[in-house]
């Protein structure tokens, strides 16, 4: 072993990794219409889609058991998952649920967990159908598998915008960053002086953000009443940056996205300024807003301009032209994406 080749995974990243694992997978079955790269996997069910869509949530690396109650935790684990079926345009309606616990926890705990869990399932009428549980050395683990439902022409993919679409999000972006910043800020106060009383500073709505986050399964379903089939959808989950990114990159198209279409939540913007962050930053680079960002064909704006809780941000250009932010300052900048990356 000893000359042998040793590759940090860091060189490849999050994503470079995944290509390199499952280049060499070609689909063999006819009813696996599409596999590893978008939101979902599409398998065909004689005629309709089943959309598979599954996470992995680690104890230290995605949650912290200091501020995060464990009902809130199970609430997002299914609302994550259920965000990524949405992003196909598709209704979840299925999920499984695999847990992997050390002896630190209760079945009082497990039952919190649990408890959001639940509370997600009633609230998006899905079935908890399946799962696994083992013991673990350290930590929690939490795998969730959603499963959904759509007709083969109203699925949307990541990778087929035009050039000309309109780019468009469902909601205010940054706040849940935002909130997760107060959390690690009040844990450190906390280490450090264990009698101080949290201060969440009344930011309830970005921490909610953070600590409840939802998928926008009322979206889908506003866009089935209006008769509207976005071009291209993901939803954010690692930052608008990062996940523009991804339409551009699968779709071959460009973007321009203009800084004063961006929505930012007041509270974000004043608690990004009292962080010394830019809000324009926390917004473009901050995950875990689970809002969807999508693109349409300029002849349905009529009836997306109706539509509530939609913002358009800018339009998909030549890939030639790039991924640009046109700025409130009127300069255009290269919009990198500093999404999170584990590795
Ligand atoms: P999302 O952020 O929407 O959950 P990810 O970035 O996690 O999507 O994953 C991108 C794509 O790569 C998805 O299609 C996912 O199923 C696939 N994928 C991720 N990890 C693996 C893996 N270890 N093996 C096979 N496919 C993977
Ligand atoms: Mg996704």
């Amino acid at each position: 072993m000893e000359n042998e080749k040793r590759t940090e995974i860091a060189t490849l990243g999050e994503f470079g990794l995944i290509d390199h694992l499952t280049r060499s997978f070609p689909l063999k079955n006819r009813e696996s219409i599409l596999g590893v790269g978008d939101d979902a996997a599409l398998i065909d069910n004689q005629g309709q889609l089943t959309v598979v869509s599954t996470d992995l949530l680690l104890e230290g690396i995605h949650f912290d058991l200091m501020y995060y109650p464990l009902k809130h935790l199970g609430y997002k684990s299914i609302v994550v998952n259920l965000s990524d079926i949405c992003a196909m345009n598709a209704r979840p309606k299925q999920v499984t649920v695999s847990i992997g616990l050390s002896n630190r926890f209760s079945v009082e705990a497990v039952d919190e967990l649990y408890a959001g869990i639940q509370a997600a399932c009633d609230f998006y009428g899905v079935d908890l159908v399946g799962g696994d549980t083992s013991s673990s050395l350290q930590g929690l683990v939490i795998s969730v598998t959603a499963i959904g439902q759509v007709t083969p022409e109203k699925k949307v993919l990541r990778s087929t915008a035009k050039v000309g679409d309109i780019i468009c999000v469902t909601g205010d972006l940054g706040g849940a960053y935002l909130g997760l910043q107060i959390l690690e800020r009040e844990k450190q106060i906390f280490l450090n002086q264990p009698e101080t009383k949290p201060d969440l500073e009344d930011q309830q709505y970005i921490v909610g953000r953070q600590l409840k986050p939802e998928a926008r399964l009322d979206m889908i379903e506003q866009f089935e009443k209006s008769g509207v089939i976005p071009t291209a959808m993901i939803d954010i989950s690692d930052g608008l940056a990062s996940d523009l990114k991804h339409i551009c990159k699968q779709s071959g198209v460009g973007a321009f996205i203009e800084e004063s279409g961006v929505p930012i939540h007041p509270q974000s913007e004043q608690m990004a300024l009292k962080f010394k962050l830019d809000p324009i930053t926390c917004a473009l680079s901050g995950g875990e807003d689970y809002e969807l960002l999508f693109t349409i064909d300029p002849k349905d704006l009529n009836k997306v301009r109706v539509m509530s809780d939609i913002y358009m941000m800018g339009e998909i250009v030549d890939a030639k032209d790039g991924i640009k932010l046109h700025t409130k300052g009127g300069n255009l900048h290269d919009l990198t994406a500093q999404g999170w990356n584990h590795f």
